[in-house]
């Protein structure tokens, strides 16, 4: 997606050796109008899949996921991070080891918000070691629901998680994939 790949080289800072920072559009402050663009090239991408339902993590995926929803016309449903009352004690949970944050920490589903069978397509937008992927990989094959693939705004191609999870027989679309990012400069796949 050239005009995701423009706005990166334009707006995105690298951080240290691998982390790539698209607050400015992204992850802080959320360009709607673009949002609409990727939600739009999400839509395109898995043309032709029956989609049943979205599943992503909060907090930065649930912008993406619902702008991709409109498309699709399905409900989006977000993994959340923290227990709280508001959240049904029916849940399925899973694990996921963040790599920006470098710890691990549950995500829950309440029961009641994924069926058997289901077609589920996992949207996030980041892809680095792709455990956030299997984390909600997890949680749809606990609810005995399928799969249908994973949208991935950015995927940073020099680290492994998109790799395993294609090798894993997961179908992964990324927006973008991150070849390098050295000296602050990004280059593409
Ligand atoms: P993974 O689970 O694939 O290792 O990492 C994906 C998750 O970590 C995404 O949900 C994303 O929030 C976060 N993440 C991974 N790499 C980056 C990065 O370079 N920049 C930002 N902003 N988030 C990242």
């Amino acid at each position: 997606m050239q005009a995701l790949k423009d706005r990166i080289q334009q707006e995105a800072r690298v951080e240290g050796p691998d982390v790539l920072k698209v607050d400015n559009f992204l992850n802080h402050q959320v360009d709607v109008n673009f949002l609409n663009n990727i939600g739009q090239e999400f839509y395109k991408r898995f043309q032709g899949v029956i989609v049943d339902k979205i599943l992503t993590v909060e907090a930065s995926g649930i912008a993406i996921a619902c702008i991709a929803a409109q498309y699709f016309n399905v409900p989006v449903v977000f993994a959340k991070k923290t227990e709280s009352k508001n959240l049904d004690n029916d849940c399925y949970v899973s694990e996921i080891h963040s790599f920006t944050k470098n710890k691990t920490y549950k995500i829950m589903v309440s029961k009641r918000y994924l069926q058997p069978h289901e077609r589920v397509l996992v949207i996030d937008d980041f892809l680095a070691n792709g455990k956030a992927v299997l984390g909600l990989k997890e949680i749809i094959r606990l609810a005995d629901a399928d799969m249908v693939g994973a949208g991935i705004v950015i995927e940073k191609g020099f680290q492994p998680g998109g790799k395993e999870l294609r090798q894993a027989g997961i179908r992964v679309e990324s927006l973008v994939i991150v070849e390098t990012m050295q000296n602050g400069q990004v280059t593409f796949r």
